[in-house]
C-alpha cells in the first residue's frame, strides 16, 4: 500500500511520547482507519532513507500479537508510521479509566507478550526495548497486541529527544549501562503487569501524574553518566509549568525542586530504588502462579531472570492457555 500524506484526514489525536504523537486517521482512498505515528528527527536525507529501509521489517511483521503496519514515509522534518488502529488503546489508559485490570486479563497480557517478544526475536531478531502498558494495545475484537518495537537503530538515534529509549521501566541491568538483551524486556513486563494488576505504578505512592512525569522524565542513555549527573533530568520550562499547575489545581504540594534549581531527584531516587531495593511483587491475595511467574519476570540479577520462552512454560501460563475468559465481552465494558 503506497500511502501519502495527502490521502489521510486527521479524526482525533491518541496521545504523545516522548519521541512524538500519534493520530487517528483514515485513509480516504481505501477507508480504512489508522494510527499515524509522527516522529520528529534531526538527521540527513541519507540517514531519513536509511530509517525508512529499517522501518520495512515492520511490514514484514506478521503476528496475531503485533501491530501491523500499513507503511512509512517521510513528511519533513517528521518520519511518518502507519500502523493498525486499535479500538480499545492501550492498557494504561484502559486501567486508568476503569481501575485495576482483572487478573484474568492480566494473564492473557502476559501470554500475548511472551508470544510478541519470542515472534520478534525468533523471525526478525529484534529486541522490543519498550515494554510498559502504553506500548500493548487492545481492540474490540479482544485482541492484545504489541507496538512501537525496536526496528530501527537509526531512527532511534535521531529522534530529537534526549530522554528518547529510557524509562522507568527499565531493567537494574540497563539502568547501569549494561547492553539490552530480550531479559530486559521480560523485567519491563514484570513492571508492566504489576502495574496493571494494582491499577497503579508499583515503586512508589506517586498519584498519576506524578507517574506520567517520572515516565516523561527518564534518564538518558549515556552510559558514562551515573543518575546522580543532575543535568541528565533537565526539563523544558513549559512543561516544568505545566506540571506545577497540574499540581496546584489538585493540591499537590510540589515534589520538583523550584524552576531555579536542577528538578526532580525523585527519578534519581527511583532509578536507585529499582537497583538497590528488592523488586516489587504482586500481593498475596493473587494466586501463587500469577506471584510465581511474576517474581521470575522480576529477578535482579538477568542470569536468574527467564527467557520468554522458559517463561511460557510456567504455571500461570497453562492457565493462559486453557482460559475461557471472554476478552471480547470484557473489552466491550469500556
Ligand atoms: P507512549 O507509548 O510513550 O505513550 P506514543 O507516542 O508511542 O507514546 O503513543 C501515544 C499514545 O497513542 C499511546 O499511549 C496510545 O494510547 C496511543 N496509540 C499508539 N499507537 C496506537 C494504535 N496503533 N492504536 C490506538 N492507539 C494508539
Ligand atoms: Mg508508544
Amino acid at each position: 500500500l503506497d500511502i501519502k500524506n495527502e490521502d489521510l484526514k486527521k479524526l482525533a489525536d491518541l496521545g504523545h511520547g516522548n519521541g512524538g504523537s500519534v493520530v487517528k486517521v483514515e485513509h480516504l482512498p481505501t477507508g480504512t482507519l489508522m494510527a499515524k505515528k509522527i516522529v520528529l528527527i534531526d538527521a540527513k536525507a541519507s540517514v531519513r532513507k536509511q530509517i525508512l529501509r529499517e522501518l520495512q521489517i515492520m511490514h514484514e511483521c506478521r503476528s496475531e500479537y503485533i501491530i501491523s503496519c500499513y507503511g512509512s514515509f517521510l513528511a519533513d522534518p517528521n518520519i511518518c508510521i502507519c500502523m493498525e488502529y486499535m479500538d480499545k488503546g492501550s492498557f494504561d489508559n484502559i486501567y486508568r479509566k476503569i481501575g485495576p485490570i482483572d487478573i484474568n486479563v492480566v494473564c492473557l497480557v502476559a501470554q500475548a507478550v511472551l508470544e510478541g517478544l519470542i515472534y520478534l526475536y525468533d523471525t526478525h531478531r529484534i529486541i522490543h526495548r519498550d515494554i510498559k502498558p502504553s506500548n500493548i494495545l487492545c481492540n474490540s475484537d479482544g485482541a492484545i497486541k504489541l507496538c512501537d518495537f525496536g526496528v530501527s537503530g537509526e531512527l532511534i538515534n535521531s529522534i530529537a529527544n534526549t530522554f528518547v529509549g529510557t524509562s522507568i521501566y527499565m531493567s537494574p541491568e540497563r539502568i547501569q549501562g549494561a547492553h539490552y538483551s530480550v531479559k530486559s524486556d521480560v523485567w519491563s513486563l514484570g513492571i508492566t503487569l504489576v502495574e496493571l494488576a494494582l491499577g497503579r505504578f508499583p515503586f512508589c505512592d506517586v498519584d498519576d501524574d506524578d507517574l506520567s512525569d517520572l515516565e516523561d522524565l527518564a534518564i538518558t542513555e549515556n552510559h558514562n553518566r551515573t543518575p546522580t549527573h543532575r543535568d541528565s533530568f533537565m526539563i523544558s520550562k513549559q512543561e516544568k509549568a505545566k506540571r506545577m499547575s497540574r499540581r496546584k489545581s489538585k493540591g499537590i504540594p510540589n515534589m520538583t525542586a523550584s524552576s531555579a534549581d536542577p528538578p526532580s531527584l525523585s527519578i534519581i531516587e527511583l532509578m536507585h530504588q529499582i537497583v538497590r531495593e528488592p523488586a516489587p511483587r504482586l500481593p498475596s491475595n493473587f494466586d501463587d502462579e500469577a506471584q510465581e511467574f511474576v517474581d521470575a519476570c522480576l529477578m535482579k540479577d538477568p542470569h536468574d531472570r527467564h527467557s520468554p520462552r522458559t517463561l511460557l512454560e510456567y504455571r500461570w501460563m497453562d492457565d493462559a492457555r486453557d482460559s475461557s475468559f471472554d476478552l471480547k465481552e470484557w473489552a466491550s465494558t469500556f
